[in-house]
């Protein structure tokens, strides 16, 4: 049974202001903090697939607007 948890660098709980303690927990996608009881629910597989497609329509017209200069 293994765990997969993936700690956010940087991140600061808004709870006890510890740096570098909040975790997500990807199979639920769950963050939470690793010094006190602070857990927040995070939809991050929508916004991770939104930007996937953001960033593919970005690089063509990145591309094009390259070309045009
Ligand atoms: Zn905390």
């Amino acid at each position: 049974m293994k765990k997969f948890v993936q700690f956010i660098a940087g991140a600061i709980c808004p709870k006890c202001k510890a740096g570098d303690t909040i975790a997500i927990n990807s199979e639920d996608n769950l963050i939470y903090c690793v010094k006190c009881d602070f857990t927040e629910k995070r939809p991050e597989e929508k916004e991770l697939s939104d930007q996937k497609e953001i960033n593919v329509i970005n690089l063509d017209d990145f591309k094009s607007n390259r070309d045009k200069i």
